[in-house]
């Protein structure tokens, strides 16, 4: 089991508090024979020395702990995921746009480069003039310009939709999480079309991370009103702070 909290701690330090509630600073500090310690709000370590910041418990920094932090750095690789989808779409839109423009030579090198290829193919016994290579490349050649012009401006909206999910996400926006569902969700049945068409390695990973990424989007973020839905999830975020605890605590002993 690894410790998110202390390994975020590690590599950005810890985040310490003085609430000016004199029962609660107590809670979160101790004097030792090095000086004072202040209690980290991520990890709960004793750190030495003047806290980072301080003033009313409830203005004390909304730190995400444990579940919470491993959860947001699960949310930044989708977000990354997303980025590098939209990036690969942008260049499938720009493929197509110079294929569009290119046409006509494009069919030009088919015409030139099959029958150079037929000798070797036919020492295999590959008809290549009759291939499903050949064929897709004749018929990617003839292409309507009209339906390529409609495959660049889908490419590029499907490449914009990924990259308002990425930022969304990134920025832990409620919408973004709605709309990666949503707009992933649209995209399983193709996906799955898509499968049973043609199967690479690559899709089938694309495809597993679309499904887990929705499923653990509505479980975890508790969208739709999964889990008791976003009063539960805001109740979830508060318990997760160490000096919503701490006030819990010293409210029950008092
Ligand atoms: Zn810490």
């Amino acid at each position: 089991m690894i410790d998110w909290s202390l390994r975020h701690c590690s590599r950005n330090g810890h985040v310490t508090y003085r609430p000016d509630e004199s029962d609660l600073a107590r809670s979160l500090s101790a004097t030792t024979d090095l000086g004072e310690v202040w209690r980290c709000l991520r990890c709960g370590d004793f750190v030495l020395g003047e806290p980072l910041e301080s003033g009313p418990a409830d203005a004390a920094p909304n730190v995400p702990r444990g579940r919470v932090l491993r959860d947001r750095l699960l949310i930044r690789f989708l977000a990354v995921e997303r980025a590098a989808r939209a990036l690969m779409l942008l260049v499938g839109a720009y493929l197509v746009w110079r294929l569009k423009n290119n046409q006509a030579r494009f069919a030009d090198w088919i015409d030139t480069e099959i029958p150079l290829l037929k000798p070797a193919a036919d020492t295999i016994g590959w008809n290549i003039d009759n291939s499903w290579l050949a064929r897709t490349l004749r018929e990617v050649a003839s292409l309507n310009p009209g339906l390529l012009t409609l495959v660049i401006a889908g490419l590029i909206v499907y490449a914009l939709i990924q990259l308002a999910e990425g930022y969304g996400l990134w920025h832990e926006k409620r919408w973004g999480e709605y709309l990666a569902v949503i707009a992933t969700s649209a995209f399983i049945p193709i996906e799955i079309w898509e499968l049973a068409h043609h199967v690479t390695i690559l899709k089938i990973a694309l495809f597993l991370i679309n499904v887990a990424a929705v499923v653990w989007l509505i479980w975890s973020k508790r969208l739709f009103g999964a889990r008791g839905g976003y009063a539960a999830f805001e109740a979830e975020h508060a318990s997760e702070s160490l000096l919503t605890v701490t006030r819990s605590a010293t409210a029950e002993s008092s």
